[in-house]
């Protein structure tokens, strides 16, 4: 909500288009999920909790993952979005798509983690497939990106390229640099291991010089960016020290290299940083100058208080445990995964399926329709918001 405000207090929803995507059904949800698990999610309610106490190990439900009102409403309200974003790069109606509320990088084939049910990402990242011979996965996020890296483990038309927080113990436990994917998906997965208290110069010139290599040797057809704000500095999670700058210009690179982009929320639990920082975002994804001075007429400016500003600082507080000669070492062993990849694989692409753009044609077309229905007199914010039209098939 506090970022909604903020990208619409700046009026940056008049630099681009706004969508109301439909929820994901359960069968695009399967496209990764277990039966079993999806059943699950459906069925529990905090009424019927004793019914499922049972299986809470098996899913993995329990403190980080409870059982909530809503809960697979909400999961298929943010799973939707993403899945329309990449629907929208795949036809080419936008060369950049976000869903702030997507980015839920922990969950996995079987089991809830770490605050995600659903793997919204993992869903997108399958749908760019059927159209983009390989994707790249770039997740900024404190965390490692667990539930994408186990999804596209074994394969090589998925490069997976993690920052996070890593000694063992962190969570989620994973994300060390030597593992590096299996199978036909050896060297596809790269995990760039940090302590604590990276800050802005270090941070980006490392990403910087691990992405530009990864792009020339992978040659993705489409990039998907989880942009996890518990990386910026006072978050009450993360560990590091970066500035909302400095995670920007992260968003600014990749975005260079002009290759479709899906950019997606992620962790982040210090609010008022998190909105600010996925405000400014979405201002370089447009490519717009913000004034720093927060917009008077932005409700709940006492949210922002006592700066006001877009860039408050946010590092210094922790000690920097990220030598100059450890960071070197981390960039020659993710480097080095690269020269194993004999040019970028090439993949013989069948025709795509016509229902590409919308899985299930009929079943979309109800659901928008209803969708419509509902939705009539909804619209509380005057935004310009655009049904999607979705066409049956996709010319390649
Ligand atoms: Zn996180």
């Amino acid at each position: 909500m506090l970022t909604d405000h903020l990208v619409l207090s700046y009026g940056l929803h008049e630099r681009m288009d706004l969508y109301k995507p439909r929820r994901a059904t359960k069968d695009e949800i399967l496209s990764f999920h277990a039966d079993e698990y999806v059943d699950f999610l459906q069925r529990v309610t905090p009424d019927n909790i004793k019914e499922f106490t049972n299986v809470f190990s098996k899913f993995n439900i329990g403190d980080d993952c409870p059982i909530f009102d809503g809960l697979y409403d909400y999961s298929t309200i943010y799973a939707g979005a993403s899945l329309d974003a990449s629907r929208k790069l795949i036809s080419g109606q936008s060369d950049i798509a976000i869903n702030w509320s997507g980015g839920l990088h922990h969950a996995k084939k079987f089991e809830a983690s770490g605050f995600c049910y659903v793997n919204d990402i993992v869903l997108s990242i399958l749908n760019l497939l059927r159209y983009h011979a390989r994707v790249l996965y770039i997740d900024i996020d404190v965390h490692h990106g667990d539930g994408v890296q186990e999804a596209f483990y074994a394969s090589d038309r998925v490069m997976t390229l993690s920052l996070h927080k890593y000694n063992g113990e962190y969570f989620p436990g994973t994300g060390n640099y030597d593992e590096i994917g299996a199978g036909n998906g050896k060297h596809y997965s790269l995990n760039v291991p940090l302590q604590d208290g990276i800050d802005d110069e270090s941070y980006i010139r490392l990403f910087k010089s691990i992405l530009e290599p990864v792009l020339t040797a992978f040659q993705p057809g489409a990039i998907v960016l989880q942009c996890g704000a518990d990386s910026l500095g006072c978050d009450r999670l993360g560990c590091f020290n970066l500035n909302t700058k400095a995670h920007g210009e992260c968003v600014r690179f990749t975005r260079s290299f002009g290759i479709p982009l899906l950019v997606l929320g992620g962790g982040g639990y210090t609010p008022r940083n998190v909105s600010r920082l996925w405000a400014y975002e979405t201002s370089i994804c447009l490519d717009v100058e913000l004034d720093s001075r927060l917009p008077q007429s932005l409700p709940m400016i006492k949210y922002f208080a006592p700066d006001y500003n877009l860039h408050p600082n946010l590092s210094g507080k922790l000690e920097n445990k990220n030598t100059r000669k450890y960071l070197e070492s981390v960039k020659t062993q993710v480097l080095e995964q690269l020269r194993f990849l004999n040019g970028a694989p090439s993949v013989q692409m069948q025709i795509i399926p016509p229902d590409i753009e919308g899985h299930d044609d009929e079943t979309d077309r109800a659901i928008a329709d209803k969708h419509e229905d509902d939705n009539k007199d909804e619209m509380d914010m005057d935004l310009n918001l655009k049904d999607e039209k979705r066409k049956g098939e996709l010319s390649v």
